[in-house]
């Protein structure tokens, strides 16, 4: 290539720059000092089970008034729906540890759980392939964003009143296990639960311990709606073998370990266990309306 050919190049290529400058809109931005302080938006994950089969799942997502970061269909295909710096619309009015609502500060994963063709609402265990992609989907989402362990939570966790997904078939445990979310020590449980065969701690007990764990709960002193579904919700997450609503000694002695100093663990994923302190929301108060 010859001079005179070399020099029309870099003559085209400024004219192009020119016109895409001239194309962009908005002020110009220096960028050349950036902060180092800020974090991410996504402070939260919050797990959906969709209780209907991946077309009409997928139909409901894209096409609906709701939305989802990203849909787990039972063989284990993630599909991403909306993109992670955007807000999706899967938590609605929501709360956990104080932060109210949680779209804007949340990356949604919905998991189908209904085989294809099957009715709405059909509760069949959650297949290996399905359960292994979200472990990893939600490991990389916590790993890039900073999420911490107890800031993974399930839908109904954080809207209790009339949601309950992902459900008492979804594997906490497992997740647990994997390192991905804290689980209660089980000698902390045990000690409570030779504490209280002595006698129960009350409703006003338990309200005020579920709302330092995080939940949004009435302050009524009484088992009233909200709080009844509130334990079935933490029942549906941390004892799947009963889930009433009751604060049976079992359920009370798993919520003591949690809201106590060393009574929750984290894995490392290797069978290692080490106690994990989980964040409490600036006021655990349960609250009046
Ligand atoms: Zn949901």
């Amino acid at each position: 290539m010859d001079a005179k050919t070399r020099h029309g190049l870099r003559l085209g290529a400024l004219l192009l720059v020119i016109v895409l400058a001239a194309c962009t809109h908005g002020p110009a931005i220096d960028w050349q000092h950036p902060s180092r302080n800020h974090d991410s938006r996504v402070q939260f994950i919050v797990v959906h089970a969709t209780e209907i089969d991946f077309p009409t799942s997928l139909r409901v997502l894209t096409q609906g008034d709701v939305s989802s970061h990203y849909l787990v269909d039972r063989d284990g295909h993630i599909y991403g729906l909306v993109p992670e710096h955007q807000r999706a619309w899967h938590a609605g009015p929501s709360y956990w540890q104080g932060t109210t609502p949680l779209n804007p500060s949340s990356i949604g994963i919905e998991i189908v759980s209904v085989p294809l063709g099957m009715p709405e609402g059909t509760q069949l265990p959650f297949p290996d392939l399905q359960i292994r992609a979200v472990e990893r989907l939600i490991a990389d989402i916590a790993e890039r964003h900073q999420v911490r362990p107890d800031r993974i939570v399930g839908h109904g966790e954080i809207q209790p009143t009339g949601r309950t997904d992902p459900g008492r078939l979804f594997p906490w445990q497992q997740l647990a296990e994997s390192g991905l979310v804290p689980a209660p020590d089980s000698a902390t449980v045990d000690k409570f639960s030779r504490l209280f065969a002595a006698g129960l701690p009350s409703v006003q007990w338990a309200q005020d311990k579920l709302s330092e764990h995080g939940y949004r709960v009435p302050c009524s002193g009484v088992l009233d709606d909200d709080t009844t579904h509130v334990l079935e919700v933490f029942q549906g997450r941390y004892r799947q073998a009963q889930v009433n609503g009751y604060p049976d000694l079992e359920t009370m002695a798993i919520l003591a370990a949690l809201t106590t100093p060393d009574g929750t663990r984290l894995s490392d994923g290797h069978g290692h266990w080490r106690p994990f302190t989980a964040n409490r929301p600036a006021h655990p108060h349960c609250h009046q309306d």
